[in-house]
């Protein structure tokens, strides 16, 4: 996951053509609403700009919606170029994550309660607004966060609407709420991000506060499915950096076969400290220092002798 400025941009690319008819996705119902004085001025500005958001709704039809996916808690999205997969995307961070991991940049999408609660067939709706873009370009939708999979109704029937439209989808995950998923939500997946945070067990539970396990089984069902995979690794001085660590990322990384395409090394940097600070957050790695280009070169080394392509 990239830093986030909770900037969506909407008004940087030009209208696409729309001329698709809605998909049957729509089932957001009249009496999910609650008469609300605020609910004509609720379209919100910023990171989820163009978004109609059911503020409206109490707290029970709220969870009632979450759990099928009606709505999803977003913290915001935007349209970037090669950043978060193939092509032109549409990027959207969801709000809520399992994991706390030390070098998160975006502590501030940790709390699902923290996002805005976004209908789904207006969620469907933006992504079938920018369908020509994305076809032009060999771009699509990708589900970022936070973590993605803690909303997975809502993900995962944006991503069936998307097939339905022909947009290629894009899953950016640690795995570690692979359960979450059926094998028949995964065949709607044609690209997952796939954290692989650290090599052990007790690195990775000392990095993130969770465990490793379940992002290998989700890797491993991407695999056995034929989704493609690009691989990112954080490499942090002093935490994920160890030889032997990297060596288990990457027999890690072996088990899902063909369908590894690449492995990102991402250098770790500072720039999500204010965000800790602000948050009041004790920050753990206050003081790490990012990879030198020799560290970084040792790691992309160590997976290249492992037969892996590393950007
Ligand atoms: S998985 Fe880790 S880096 Fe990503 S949002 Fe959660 S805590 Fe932050």
């Amino acid at each position: 996951m990239r830093l986030l400025r909770g900037g969506g941009r909407s008004g940087l690319l030009p209208s696409i053509a729309r001329g698709t008819r809605m998909s049957e996705f729509r089932v957001t119902k009249p009496h999910m609403l609650r008469e609300s004085k605020a609910y004509a001025s609720q379209t919100l500005m910023g990171g989820l700009s163009g978004f109609e958001s059911p503020i409206g709704l109490d707290r029970k039809d709220r969870l009632d919606a979450l759990k099928t996916g009606d709505i999803g808690f977003v913290h915001s999205w935007d349209i970037n170029t090669s950043v978060d997969g193939p092509g032109t995307r549409m990027t959207v961070f969801m709000s809520g994550c399992p994991l706390r991991c030390q070098y998160c940049q975006n502590p501030d999408t940790w709390k699902m309660r923290d996002g805005q609660p976004v209908y789904l067939d207006a969620m469907i709706k933006k992504v079938e607004r920018y369908k020509d873009l994305f076809q032009l370009t060999g771009g699509g939708i990708t589900f970022s966060g936070g973590e993605s999979m803690q909303q997975p109704r809502f993900v995962t029937r944006v991503f069936r609407a998307a097939k339905e439209m022909g947009v290629h989808t894009c899953l950016d995950t640690s795995g570690f709420l692979g359960k979450n998923y059926t094998d028949e939500d995964i065949r709607d997946i044609d690209l997952c991000l796939l954290d692989v945070k650290s090599g052990d067990e007790e690195t990775y539970r000392r990095v993130t506060g969770g465990t490793l396990q379940p992002t290998i089984d989700f890797g491993k069902r991407l695999s056995a499915q034929g989704v493609k995979i690009w691989i990112r690794f954080v490499l942090v001085p002093g935490l994920t950096d160890s030889e032997e660590n990297v060596e288990n990322v990457a027999r890690i990384c072996e088990q899902f076969g063909d369908s590894v395409e690449h492995i990102d090394v991402l250098g770790f940097h500072q720039l999500g400290r204010p965000k800790w600070h602000e948050l009041r957050i004790p920050y753990p790695l206050e003081d790490a220092k990012g990879p030198s280009a020799g560290l970084k070169g040792r790691v992309a080394g160590q997976f290249k002798a492992h037969g892996f392509v590393v950007y």
